[in-house]
This record gives C-alpha cells, structure tokens and sequence, in this order.
C-alpha cells in the first residue's frame, strides 16, 4: 500500500533533519524522512572529529563559491548559535571562530535535532530509487519495494563523497532523469596528491607555513596554517582549502613557503648568521635552528648539499639556493584524495533553483545542503549552508501547505 505524507525528505543528513525541524515547529506533522543508512544523521556524528564544527562566526555569502546565489537563504536563517540555543543547544566558539557545540560532542547536535524530529515518521534502510511527479503528486519509490506518495518533497541526499555515510553521488540520478541541471560532483576539502618522490622522506612531518596553489602560473589560491606530509599527499586544512580550487588536476601545482613571514633576503641573512654563529658545524647541525632535522636534511638533499658538510663550504650561490627552496618548495599536484574528502562540489545548478531553493521547472521539490551548487572552505561553513538551506526549504514548504 502506498503511503501519503504531506512532506517527505530524502536523505536524513544535516539539511533534510534541520527541514524536517523546521516544518515541525511550524505545524507541520504528516511528514516523512526516507533515509538510506540504518539511522539518520550518521556523518553529523563524524563531523570535526566528533565534536561538530556546526558554523563560523563570521559568515558572510562571500565565503561560499558556486552557482547559487547564497545571500538571501543566509540572511534569512540567522546565527546558527541561535538556531541551536532554540533547539536547547549551547554553542562555543574557539579562537579561530569555530563554533561546537558547548559540550563538544556531535551527539549533542543530533540529539537535539531527533528529539524536535519525534513526531514525524522515520523509514532507515529505504533507499530512494525513483522519483516523479503524476498528477501533482510526488511519487517515491525505494529499493525495498516500497511506495510513497508526497504533495511536497526535499531532495537532502547529500553530495557525491564518503560513501559509508550514504553519499556516493547516486541519488543524483533521481534528479537528472527529471532533467534537472547539475553542476558535475567533485571530492573537495580533502588532502592532494603528488608524485613528488621527496614527499617519502617527508612522511609523518608537520610544518606551518603557506601554501599557494598555481595552475600553470596563475596564482587560484593561497593559505596559512599547519601541512602535514604523507608518504603521496599533502594534508592539513590549508590543504583542503586549496582543493575546493583544482579544477584540472594534472595541471597544478602547490607552492610551500617555510617561512612566509620573512622575505627572501631576510632568509638568506638568517642563513648567514646560522652559518657564522656554527662554522664548525655541519649544513644539517647548521640549520637545527631554523627548522626540524628531518626537514633539513631533504631540502639540503634537495639543493643538491650534501647534509653532513661542513657549513663553512657552503658557497654563496648555495645560500641562496636554498633560500630559494624554503621559499617556494614546489609540489605538482597528481589528484585529490577522495575517500578523504569531507565534501564534493557541483550540485543542482543555481539556475535551476528559486529563492527558496524550489527547482523552478517542478514545483514541490525542493532541493538542500550539498546537492546544491554551494561548496564553502572548512571551519563550519559546508554546515551552516546544510542548516540554512534546510531551514529554507522546510519553512517555505510549510508556509506552502498552511496557506
Ligand atoms: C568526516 C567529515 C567531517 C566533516 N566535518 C565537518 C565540520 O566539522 N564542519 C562542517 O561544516 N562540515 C563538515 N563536514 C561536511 C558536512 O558534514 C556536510 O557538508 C553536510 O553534512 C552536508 O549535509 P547534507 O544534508 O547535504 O548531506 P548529508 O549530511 O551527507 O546527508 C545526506 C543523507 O542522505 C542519505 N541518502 C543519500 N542517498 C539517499 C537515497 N537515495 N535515499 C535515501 N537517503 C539517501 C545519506 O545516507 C545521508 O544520510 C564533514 C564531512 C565529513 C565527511
């Protein structure tokens, strides 16, 4: 037998819960949440390792990239402190404008999201397969065998990233066949990869510095903040941020500044004086302390020193060298690391969409979160965006249905 809700949400995640939330508390009860795992809410458990960066202090639309114009949704939903406090979560901010919620668990988070979603009906393991409209009515079909039908619903099934929380990018099947446009998915907010076959000597090392990414020698994008090396990427939330900007892998290349706080000439007197100070000793002793032994001894490896020399013959065309290297160690980029990615890219078109993310061509459905065309840096933003446009949508569909 076919089930009638006035509202069902594909996909249990972070925007088709605050949806879902959002009806509730304006009167909505018939409304229904078909989520393909065996619960709802599996990857806000693992967001920021388990303590849920939920938003940033300071956001603003210009802090998000692709085809949706974010403004209006943003403006509309608030403080995301706000939206919790009302939910009875209080929020925390760290230094860097982070904000967790005040017990740094992500089960607050859920909890407080399931525990306002009671009365709606929750279907776990039902996997949306089909999707259409006939006779103004939505028809859903699941991989279980299962019907329903649905005079609204919020397409929340994320974006095409982390699979074993639900997202492989399939239920965006469901929105091509309706002819919907879609921005193509990519793995961003993840470490890249390099061929680089220093990175080997590299594994394990944390610096902080700055990166810049270049495509041929066009500068998209540069950052500060800790790199971490693996045995064949580069990580560290830098990183990540500089990810979301690749476009055509093969081409790029990262940049790594060592010291970005002091221009070349100033390394070069640094090195200088390291060398006056340790005559007697060797290059990698010389440089102990500018940066970590292990750091020293692959950049002298690759100017081509040999680390065990003693300081006092370095020439003055090797200062510079080297100075050189630390200024602008270069990486090329061979790919990103998708199964790390905390998020992809593309979505629903912004084109396809109204202010209220309707898709314009198929009134009643709407779309939220990841599988929009939105896509922002770390530190709470790709949540905010979840929490916002599912607000959005779930406000709008009641409005809807109370008129
Ligand atoms: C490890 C990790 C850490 C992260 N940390 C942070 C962080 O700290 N701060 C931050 O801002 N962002 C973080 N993110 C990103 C953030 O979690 C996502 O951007 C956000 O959850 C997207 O919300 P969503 O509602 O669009 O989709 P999701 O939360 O991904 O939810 C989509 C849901 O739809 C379900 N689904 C998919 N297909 C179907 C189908 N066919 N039928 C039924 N159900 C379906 C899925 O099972 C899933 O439950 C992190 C991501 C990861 C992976």
């Amino acid at each position: 037998m076919k089930q009638h809700f006035d509202l069902i949400i594909i996909g249990g995640g972070a925007s088709g819960l605050s949806a879902a939330v959002t009806a509730v508390s304006m009167g909505i009860r018939n409304i229904a949440v078909l989520e393909r795992l065996s619960r709802t809410g599996k990857k806000i458990l693992a967001t920021g390792n388990g303590r849920c960066n939920l938003s940033h202090k300071n956001i603003s639309a210009s802090d998000y990239q692709g085809s949706y114009d974010v403004t209006e949704i943003l403006a509309q939903f608030g403080d995301a402190e706000n939206f919790f406090e009302s939910l009875g979560v209080f929020c925390r901010t760290d230094e860097q404008g982070r904000i967790y919620p005040y017990s740094m668990s992500a089960n607050a988070v859920l909890d407080a999201l399931r525990l306002q979603c009671s009365e709606i009906t929750e279907f776990c393991n039902e996997r949306v397969i089909t999707l259409f409209p006939h006779a103004g009515t939505w028809h859903i079909r699941t991989e279980s065998g299962q019907e329903y039908l649905a005079e609204s619903v919020i397409f929340s099934a994320g974006g095409t990233v982390q699979p074993k929380f639900g997202t492989d990018g399939s239920a965006w099947e469901l929105l091509k066949k309706l002819n919907i446009p879609l921005q193509k998915g990519r793995a961003i907010l993840c470490p890249l990869r390099s061929e680089q076959q220093i990175l080997k000597s590299l594994k394990g090392l944390r610096v902080k510095g700055s990166v810049r990414l270049y495509e041929k020698n066009k500068l998209l994008k540069s950052e500060t903040g800790e790199i971490q090396f693996t045995e064949q990427a580069l990580s560290g939330i830098c990183i990540f941020n500089l990810s979301s900007f690749i476009t055509q892998d093969k081409a790029c290349q990262i940049s790594v500044n060592l010291f970005p706080e002091l221009e070349i000439s100033e390394i070069i007197s640094r090195l200088y004086s390291c060398q006056a100070v340790r005559y007697e000793a060797s290059c990698e002793d010389m440089l102990s302390g500018l940066m970590q032994k292990s750091l020293a001894r692959v950049l002298l490896k690759q100017s081509g020193i040999h680390p065990g020399m003693p300081c006092s013959q370095l020439s003055d065309l090797q200062i510079r060298q080297f100075a050189g290297l630390c200024h602008d160690f270069r990486f090329p980029v061979s790919g990103t690391v998708r199964e790390q990615a905390q998020a992809s890219a593309g979505g629903v078109s912004g084109t396809a969409l109204d202010k209220h993310l309707q898709v314009k061509t198929h009134p009643g459905l709407y779309i939220t979160g990841e599988a929009v065309d939105v896509h922002a840096p770390c530190g709470g933003y790709q949540l905010h965006w979840a929490w916002a446009s599912g607000c959005a949508a779930g406000k709008s569909i009641a409005e809807r249905l109370l008129s």
